[in-house]
């Protein structure tokens, strides 16, 4: 009586949930949805039973919310504690669950009277949204028709559908009946005090309070309504509210443009866009009309569009849930007539979010926040660089409890290990406060530097820094750093909700070149992809994206893209002697030649337009790709330099996701392909004459320095902050002993012998 489904069936039944799902806009009836939805999945896989179990967090159980099959006297009153039984094993864990003979099990937990114990062919599928738990799907059929694996994949794709309009119909029901457990409620449950363990991802210390960024936007929207006492204002006064609001967005912008130049001109734009926009504050002016207050109208139409907005599974439109929140927040704080700003305020706080998007970043700069903990794992490795660039202690928790904690508490975040307290103890604050004051402060590291980084024995080392935000150069510059040996221009673009033109890109690789007057400059082109994900490319389609169309191989398919690149730096450095350009993830000498090529033209292109001689700059590669390794020599012979990226280096090498921290412990910069490859670079290097600079993570490395000292590197790119270490460690070593000590090292063939041997040097050196 059953045939399998095939794929095209799966999709039309994840066109009707949708569909189901759309009307809940128009109504948010929670439980209607929930009855539809487990009577299409039953008719679909042809199941005996088919239900939907939702979890609450705060009792950590799972009751059932609907069921086709099942008693309907059970709903509401069948619950399993999270880890109970194979649905509650199946959220617990966070996998579906497929068993044939569900009686059997040793974790089936049978409800007597609810009809199901016929149907032993057992599948259940968590409902989830990241690590964030929703609830389970179950499905039930006689043991002869067990659930094939295409039907398990199409349930969880489902499930994924199912998460997203739960939590969206949830946040629809709150705006009609709000009624919100207050902050208070929470501190009791978790205590005064709270320690918790996460990873650190931009090293650091601060002690300050607490403030929340977690709870649902449209939540955060009607709270503050209703703290202005629901019910206020006009027309009018929403007419004044957007002129006081666009006034302030402009001032914003000019704040803005000293701390991060990058994104100056850019960063309000779709704020101020949607000021203007008719059919957003119009229907906000319709609501007045119909007899609204102001406040009401701008909660409800700014509620529905982040609801809308925050649904979706890309980053993009998410972000523009963020942008339409805080514009409704300023909104309603400037139509209380009040001078005081009631947006929540993150000046001098540790935030503790649940997610960290590009954009967030402008807030936190602007805000100057004293930490982040982010609470929910997940973050691609460029707003980590950029949370490091900035300066901001940033540690990874995989805790939501922290999501639950009152703002104002007092936060102690050591984000040199990853450890975070709430309400520290006396004696906590004690270490800390001792070991911030011997934190040295930059003057006092500036003032040990050293113009020029030497060898004990004379030679000449050239320490230059890596740069991700122009805001950095400051300090590169108080710390001598003699160059920049790698600007990762993807910022500007990562920042962005599109493109920057030609013109845009240019001023800031002006403003970059102008700051380093006759210091190399090494401009890095786009290095897209990956790890490093653009809102306005759409990677979804990237099964495997480090393995992917990114980088180099990007910007030589959209040849435009890397042309209004290339004649920005071009026109940028025009007039300076010490630009040099760079290609990331080289792969071929083909393509370093495509690429190469492609500035050439643009350089005689540029010559015609302007009528002037420019000037071919340095023209090198990055050595990311194991395949480099084998034909070095020939790329010597073409390239003017090279820099070796060891962090991509390593991960292409092993064959290890450079962010998955499930891996990280192959995640190893010493095993001994790695170090000899790096030997074989550096030879052919030499061979042929052209500088090789390291500008990866471990070129600050203390460890790792004697090393490539030994096998000839002569230059090291570093994040400004290490320049101090990293010159203190060079100047103490001689050639002499550098390569004795890298020719040991290339003698291994284990990495625990090096292991061993850096066990030993630590030892040697303290
Ligand atoms: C590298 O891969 O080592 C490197 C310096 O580039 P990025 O970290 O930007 O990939
Ligand atoms: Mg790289």
């Amino acid at each position: 009586h059953m045939q399998t489904r095939n794929v095209a069936e799966h999709l039309k039944l994840m066109t009707d949930i949708s569909e189901v799902s759309a009307l809940l806009t128009e109504s948010p009836d929670l439980q209607g949805f929930l009855d539809r939805a487990v009577g299409l999945v039953a008719d679909h896989l042809v199941a005996d039973v088919c239900s939907i179990y939702l979890y609450d967090e705060e009792t950590q159980m799972l009751s059932l919310a609907a069921t086709r099959g099942l008693g309907p006297a059970a709903v509401g009153h069948m619950q399993l504690k999270l880890g109970e039984g194979l649905v509650g094993n199946a959220l617990k864990e966070l996998r579906p669950i497929c068993v044939a003979n569900a009686s059997h099990n040793p974790h089936y937990r049978f409800f007597p009277d609810s009809g199901e114990e016929s149907f032993d062919a057992f599948l259940a599928v968590p409902i989830q949204r990241g690590i964030e738990k929703v609830g389970v799907l179950v499905a039930q059929r006689d043991e002869k028709h067990l659930f094939s694996n295409t039907e398990i994949l199409a349930m969880r794709a489902l499930t994924a559908q199912l998460a997203t309009a739960i939590e969206t119909t949830r946040v629809m029901l709150q705006i009609s009946q709000p009624s919100l457990p207050s902050d208070s409620e929470l501190v009791d449950e978790l205590g005064r005090e709270l320690f918790v363990q996460g990873r650190s991802a931009s090293p650091g210390y601060a002690l300050a309070k607490s403030v929340i960024f977690a709870r649902h936007p449209v939540e955060r929207i009607l709270n503050q309504n209703r703290e202005l006492g629901a019910g206020a204002g006009s027309a009018e006064d929403l007419n004044t509210a957007i002129e006081r609001t666009s006034l302030q967005l402009e001032h914003f912008q000019l704040g803005l443009g000293d701390k991060l130049p990058e994104v100056a001109s850019l960063i309000f734009e779709s704020h101020i866009m949607m000021l203007k926009d008719r059919s957003f504050t119009g229907q906000m002016f319709d609501k007045i009309e119909s007899g609204a207050p102001a406040s009401r109208a701008i909660a409800e139409v700014a509620g529905f569009y982040v609801a809308t907005f925050e649904g979706s599974t890309h980053d993009y439109m998410r972000e523009k849930a963020r942008d339409v929140e805080d514009l409704a927040l300023r909104l309603l704080s400037n139509l209380s007539d009040s001078d005081d700003d009631q947006a929540p305020d993150w000046r001098g706080r540790v935030v503790i979010v649940r997610e960290l998007l590009p954009s967030d970043i402008l807030r936190i700069t602007l805000e100057d926040v004293a930490g982040i903990v982010l609470a929910s794992g997940g973050l691609t490795s460029h707003v980590t660089i950029l949370v490091r660039s900035l300066n901001i202690p940033m540690v990874i928790v995989e805790d939501l409890r922290l999501l639950s904690v009152p703002d104002g508490e007092m936060v102690l975040l050591d984000a040199d290990i990853g450890n975070v307290y709430i309400n520290p103890p006396e004696t906590v604050l004690e270490t800390f406060g001792g070991r911030e004051q011997a934190r040295e402060t930059v003057a006092a590291q500036a003032s040990r530097m050293v113009d020029q980084t030497l060898l004990e024995d004379g030679g000449r080392v050239t320490l230059l820094a890596n740069i991700n935000l122009l805001s950095e150069l400051d300090l590169a510059l108080k710390l001598k750093a003699e160059g920049v040996g790698l600007y990762r221009t993807e910022f500007p673009f990562l920042i962005r909700q599109a493109l920057p033109s030609e013109d845009e890109q240019f001023a800031v690789y002006a403003r970059l070149l102008d700051r380093m007057q006759n210091q190399d400059v090494t401009i890095r082109t786009l290095d897209a992809g990956g790890d490093k994900v653009l809102a306005y490319f759409d990677d979804a389609g990237e099964p495997n994206p480090a393995l992917g169309l990114r980088s180099t191989r990007l910007t030589l398919r959209y040849r435009d893209i890397f042309d209004q690149q290339i004649r920005a730096i071009l026109r940028a450095g025009m007039n300076s002697d010490t630009l040099r350009i760079m290609f990331p993830m080289i792969c071929s000498l083909d393509e370093f030649i495509e690429a190469r090529d492609c500035v050439l033209v643009c350089v005689s292109e540029l010559e015609s337009e302007l009528g002037i001689e420019i000037k071919r700059p340095k023209i090198g590669m990055m050595v990311e790709l194991p395949a480099v390794v084998e034909i070095i020599d020939d790329f010597a012979r073409e390239a003017d330099f090279f820099s070796i990226g060891t962090n991509d280096f390593i991960q292409y090498m092993l064959a290890v996701d450079r962010t998955n921290a499930r891996v990280a412990d192959y995640y190893c910069s010493h095993h001994p392909a790695v170090l000899r490859g790096l030997k074989r670079v550096a030879d052919a290097a030499i061979r042929h004459n052209i500088d090789c600079a390291v500008c990866g993570e471990m070129a600050h490395d203390v460890r790792y320095i004697p090393f490539f000292l030994g096998i000839g590197i002569r230059r090291l790119s570093v994040d400004p902050h290490y320049l101090p270490e990293v010159q203190q460690c060079v100047m103490s070593w001689s050639s002499v002993a550098a390569s004795a000590y890298a020719d040991e090292w290339l003698t291994k063939s284990r990495i625990s012998e090096i292991d061993a041997l850096l066990a030993a040097s630590l030892t040697k050196s303290k």
